[in-house]
């Protein structure tokens, strides 16, 4: 190859003491040892890179093929399908786009995630490896390093693919195997200690995953220009508050209160006034599944303890926190019955004194603002006796109430201790891991939530992949009559249907709007979208109330009286009262998630889309046709198309020359004109063909990765 010849020419002259390269490599004797330091070691990479080719191409037939792009027979979806296959039953979970990276769910220990495994990759070039999220997150923080820009990392796929995994794979590459000086290593520590304790308390058992997560996650790792990583920022989306108080058949409620039980120390346990066993608490047993053999409850206890001391949790917020969620499950078997005018009346009184104790509330104050609502009359206010129904209502209102609030504490609290306190300018790589699409056989306002901001970054993705490519060349002057525009079908969200009064919209269907054929399949109280990701039938029922998050005012100002400080501090006095009409959780969803596109667009984006391999949780199992489904919508066939079509690679003139100038000795060690002349005169020099490349106003770009398999690959420094 050109590029191999011509450096071991460099080499070979430099060693014989070519008056002229030693020049280009300056006149001091360090320097020319330099020059041949830096050539030898490229040189090796080089070696590399062909082993790591040939490797591959030897066993592409058993192993398949690393990068979709770089192999030509890979284009229809049933070739696509076939590699990926061939891959995961080798154990190669991994498999580029170009850039992006598709990652297949072993469900099982592949031990390829060992500190062994960071130090290969670390500051290796992308292809000179075989596929890892680790080369990933190294070239993500390589580029961040050179061009002193923001990134971020989307990862998505639907419940179960993986995502959390790679979310926390890749913090584990940066937290681990970035520079860092002793003094502020522990902010690695803490970037990882902050995932137990999160996943305690926003995650837990669904039918599609023993672990889901159900809140959204953004998460900014911040480094300095050196590439240490000096804080970090955690932004939360929608918990799934409702399974505080009720849990499907098969699903449990959030970790952290089945660790509590099973795993708090005998005297702790005894102080919250809790017994060890789940199947007393009415808010742990609805899914009747309490004990789960892939979850270690206790271990995980232990685990989320020790985190929360690295994470600056003093006794007293941790002997809080615990109080809190003991509350809840007293809570939660608090009873009442009916008086004789019909009222209700708390029935087990032993309850609601732990309650009262553990929240620092008077018995008779939480008593009557769990029996009674405040009703403003003309000049006064009066106490409106609840019924047992509407009781227990409030109840289950409060206890999602003090969860949710004390959640948003928790991730306050985590920002506080990633905090950066030098106040220089910060690079940054966010992270996205957010709940996966998901669809049940009964789906609720909760899946609507979550598969609505699945749409929405699809959306994102699509604008940022597939239009951006047709956007860029044409601000860049460049015209290419193979570029794909992007196809309508997953433009959509269901609020601006709702907007535009969706009725007539053929994604959308209820009863009343159906044909015969579909009707039957169709409750009266359903409605069906069709998402980007397939079909799904939304159970109208319970839709408003949980919109409208009710919390009545009464339940509001007993908080206000807690002794409790972390409930103090999330029911402050004040608060707004109820005179005024709150955002319903919709609208508050919706405004945080354009906030969150913003946060996206102005960073650098890069892709893993994970992939199910099939429903069972399983590990070898590779279901076609759900595979198949997904390859679909996650718009990868599309997204390999465009790649391939289009300029696969981009760079400033000015980021191009100083990479690459070495390669050429007219460009090297300065180059004197504009960026863009170095860059036409190195590109001669290196002899590309004419239809591999085109020059735009501020950028050239490259057809196919191939023509800089070369360059780009074997000088990256
Ligand atoms: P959700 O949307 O429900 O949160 P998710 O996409 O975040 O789903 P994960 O929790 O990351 O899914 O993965 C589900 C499970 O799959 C993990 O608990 C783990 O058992 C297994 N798993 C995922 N990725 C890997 C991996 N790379 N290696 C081994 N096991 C994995
Ligand atoms: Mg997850």
């Amino acid at each position: 190859m050109q590029w191999r010849k011509h450096s071991a020419e460099l080499a070979d002259q430099c060693e014989a003491g070519d008056a002229d390269v030693q020049v280009q490599f300056g006149k001091k004797e360090e320097g020319h040892r330099q020059a041949l330091r830096t050539l030898r070691s490229l040189e090796d990479r080089c070696n590399r890179i062909l082993r790591n080719m040939e490797a591959s191409l030897t066993a592409r037939d058993r192993v398949g093929i690393q990068d979709f792009v770089l192999l030509d027979p890979y284009t229809s979806e049933s070739a696509f399908l076939d590699n990926l296959r061939k891959r995961f039953h080798e154990n190669l979970i991994y498999t580029y786009i170009g850039t992006l990276l598709v990652s297949v769910n072993p469900y099982k220990d592949l031990g390829i995630y060992s500190k062994k495994q960071m130090d290969t990759y670390m500051g290796v070039n992308f292809f000179e490896l075989p596929p890892h999220i680790y080369a990933l997150a190294d070239n993500v923080f390589r580029t961040m390093l050179s061009e002193f820009n923001n990134h971020f990392i989307l990862i998505s796929g639907e419940s179960g693919s993986g995502k959390t995994e790679a979310s926390k794979k890749i913090l584990q590459f940066y937290a681990v195997s970035c520079p860092s000086t002793r003094l502020l290593n522990n902010v690695g520590d803490r970037l990882l200690l902050s995932n137990p304790v999160l996943e305690a308390f926003g995650n837990a058992k669904t039918l599609k995953n023993d672990n889901s997560s159900r809140f959204g996650k953004y998460m900014d790792i911040q480094f300095d220009y050196r590439g240490e990583a000096v804080g970090g920022h955690i932004l939360s989306y929608l918990l799934e508050k409702s399974r505080v108080v009720h849990q499907n058949h098969g699903e449990r409620n959030f970790h952290i209160f089945y660790q509590l039980v099973e795993g708090g120390e005998e005297d702790l346990l005894r102080w919250l006034g809790l017994e060890r066993n789940c199947k007393n608490y009415r808010y742990l047993v609805q899914g009747d599944c309490a004990k789960v053999s892939s979850i270690n409850d206790k271990g995980d206890w232990k685990t989320v303890r020790k985190a929360l001391s690295v994470i600056d949790f003093s006794e007293s917020d941790t002997e809080h926190l615990f109080a809190i969620i003991a509350s809840v499950l007293h809570l939660g078997n608090l009873k009442f019955e009916a008086d004789a005018r019909g009222y209700a009346t708390v029935k087990n009184y032993q309850e609601l004194h732990w309650v009262s104790k553990l929240l620092g509330i008077s018995n008779q104050v939480l008593q009557q603002g769990l029996t009674h609502r405040k009703i403003e009359a003309k000049t006064e206010e009066v106490l409106s006796p609840f019924s047992v129904e509407h009781a227990v209502y409030a109840r289950d209102a409060l206890a999602k109430a003090i969860y949710g609030r004390t959640f948003n504490w928790l991730v306050n609290k985590i920002n506080e201790s990633l905090a950066n306190q030098d106040s220089s300018r910060k690079m940054v790589i966010g992270l996205l891991d957010i709940y996966g699409f998901e669809v049940f056989s009964v789906n609720s306002f909760e899946q609507f939530c979550i598969n609505y901001c699945n749409e929405k970054l699809q959306q994102l993705f699509i604008q940022l992949t597939l239009k951006s490519e047709q956007e860029e060349y044409e601000l860049e002057g460049i015209e290419d009559e193979e570029c794909l525009r992007p196809g309508e079908a997953t433009d959509l969200t269901f609020l601006e249907k709702m907007e535009e009064k969706i009725g007539g919209h053929p994604h959308f269907v209820t009863h009343k709007l159906a044909d015969k054929n579909t009707r039957k399949t169709l409750e009266r109280g359903d409605f069906r979208l069709l998402h980007y990701a397939g079909e799904v039938t939304y159970c109208v029922v319970g839709f408003l109330d949980k919109n409208n998050d009710l919390l009545y005012r009464s339940g509001k100002e007993v908080m206000q009286h807690s002794k409790n400080a972390i409930i103090k501090h999330c029911f402050p006095s004040s608060e707004p009262d109820s005179k005024k009409r709150p955002e319903t959780v919709v609208t508050q969803f919706k405004s945080s998630l354009v906030g969150l596109t913003e946060i996206l667009m102005s960073k650098e984006p890069w892709y893993v889309r994970c992939i199910k391999p099939n429903e069972a949780k399983q590990p070898a199992k590779f279901d076609d046709v759900l595979v198949r489904h997904q390859i679909k919508y996650l718009g990868l066939m599309e997204h390999l198309r465009v790649r391939r079509a289009g300029f696969a690679y981009r760079r400033r003139y000015e980021i191009f020359l100083q990479r690459y100038k070495a390669l050429c000795p007219d460009t090297w060690p300065n180059w004197k004109g504009t960026p863009e002349e170095g860059v036409r005169c190195l590109i001669k020099h290196l002899g590309y063909k004419t239809d591999e490349y085109k020059f735009g106003r501020t950028k050239i770009f490259i057809r196919h990765p191939r023509t800089l398999f070369a360059t780009e690959d074997a000088f990256q420094v």
